[in-house]
């Protein structure tokens, strides 16, 4: 454990105790937003990695969209009566302007943007295939894995044609992607919700069926089954889902052209064995979805029997890893005709979290370093440029330069397990040479600059 982490109280040194007092008195992060700490950052530079090795390897070339947009641009698309519209947008405060404007909640919509104002149906090779790493914000109460400011990673095909081969291989690369940080116990949760017409003949369904039981559901919920019913769906509320017992089953509502397209997806994905199960209570938070909806989530570790005596272990539920489907009718805004989308999102806070719990990425350790320690004020104006010369030779060098004494650099030595120390002090400035010292040992000698390169890898091998 390093400086960056944060330690359980019981363990707290005076020294945190005093930061954690300190903190009190100066700014903290906004609410929802949080910072990435070095410890953390490794883990980060690793997903991104990954992430573009797979979209490279899969033919996604990445797009940089703004992260101001304009606010019809989510109305529009994402819908009025979708919870990220009605209330999880952050409105920006303009000085003047006719536009209103937020920070952007999602990528898809601003990627279908990006393509018709650039003219990509005509200028590129289709199907077009786009990937994003980026940052997104949404008004949402914080709690485990959900935050106001956090990052998504994204891949996007649009195509002139609706064909089921493109669901398969965004929900293909996308396993990928987790396959490639070793996440394990993955699963791909699957449904279809149709055309936009398979919908409306199954909203009709659902309400009929909850016609008897309108007076069991909270005003909200009365709410949401008159503007987006759907949603109940997939609502967290026992009591819906108690209710939700014997409904409608979106399935049994398909057209045939909408049930060709599914089965045909999961004919791939089963030529691909990637595994999935069907959710019929899967529906998605986004308007411009139809027919596939996905999501990735990890299977809950068993939960161990209660020990006579003690609490039982809070039973957390799995979070989405990330989750996507198809958005046809999103085209048809930008007056796009006979193009089609399917795209998929992954929440990066949670792979990251998934990643730190299953213990998948090894914190980052100096590959053999060299301590460098100057003594005196010649010695030190001399220092950089040899250090520059060592680290021009791939020599992983460390130092303290800013410290003065001899003992505090040897015990930063040791702190950072260094194999060498090199001590350069106002003698070895005259002479043109420096002290190598083995750190194991202690055993040093006083070698040649002009050989020090060569010594320091002999003794490194
Ligand atoms: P969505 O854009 O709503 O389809 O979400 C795709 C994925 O982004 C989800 O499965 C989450 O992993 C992640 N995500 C969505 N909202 C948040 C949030 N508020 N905080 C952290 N991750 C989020």
């Amino acid at each position: 454990m390093n400086n960056f982490q944060k330690k359980p109280a019981e363990v707290e040194t005076e020294q945190e105790q005093e930061q954690k007092k300190d903190k009190k008195s100066v700014y903290q992060s906004v609410r929802g937003m949080h910072d990435i700490l070095p410890d953390e950052t490794p883990y980060w530079r690793k997903t991104r990695h990954a992430f573009e090795e797979v979209s490279d390897f899969y033919g996604f070339s990445e797009i940089v969209t703004p992260i101001v947009e304009q606010a019809d641009l989510f109305i529009k698309a994402v819908g009025q009566t979708s919870d990220i519209v009605e209330k999880e947008m952050y409105y920006l405060k303009q000085k003047s302007g006719s536009h209103s404007l937020v920070l952007r909640p999602e990528n898809t919509a601003s990627i279908v943007r990006a393509y018709a104002e650039h003219g990509m149906r005509r200028s590129v090779q289709h199907p077009v295939r786009l990937s994003y790493f980026g940052q997104f914000f949404r008004h949402e109460r914080p709690q485990r894995g959900r935050y106001r400011q956090f990052w998504q990673a994204g891949l996007e095909i649009i195509s002139n044609e609706t064909d089921p081969i493109y669901d398969a291989q965004i929900i293909l690369a996308t396993y990928r992607f987790l396959e490639k940080l070793k996440l394990s116990g993955m699963l791909i949760r699957i449904n279809s919700i149709g055309s936009l017409e398979c919908r409306k003949q199954y909203i009709k369904k659902l309400k009929a069926f909850f016609k008897n039981d309108i007076k069991k559901l909270t005003t909200d919920q009365k709410k949401k089954l008159e503007t987006n019913p759907l949603r109940l769906l997939d609502s967290k509320d026992e009591n819906v889902q108690a209710l939700l017992k014997g409904a409608p089953v979106i399935l049994d509502c398909l057209s045939v052209p909408a049930k060709k397209h599914f089965t045909k997806t999961l004919e791939l994905l089963d030529e691909l064995q990637i595994p999935y199960i069907l959710d019929h209570s899967l529906v998605r938070g986004l308007d411009y979805y139809t027919d596939t909806v996905f999501e990735v989530v990890l299977e809950q570790p068993a939960v161990a029997e209660p020990v006579p005596g003690e609490e039982p272990k809070e039973v957390i539920p799995p979070l989405s890893l990330g989750g996507g489907g198809r958005y046809d009718p999103l085209f048809k805004q930008f007056n796009l005709r006979d193009t089609a989308g399917v795209g998929a999102a992954l929440g990066l806070e949670r792979v990251i979290q998934a990643l730190i719990e299953q213990q998948k990425i090894k914190p980052r350790v100096l590959k053999n370093p060299v301590f460098f320690v100057h003594i005196g004020d010649l010695a030190k104006k001399k220092s950089l440029p040899i250090i520059e010369s060592l680290r021009n030779e791939k020599i992983t060098i460390v130092e303290t330069l800013g410290k003065g004494s001899l003992s505090s650099q040897l015990a930063a030595a040791n702190k950072c397990n260094a194999v060498l120390a090199l001590i350069y002090g106002q003698k070895e400035a005259f002479e043109e040479s420096i002290i190598i010292r083995d750190m194991q040992t202690g055993a040093q000698e006083t070698i040649p600059l002009s050989k020090m390169v060569k010594i320091i890898k002999k003794r490194l091998e």
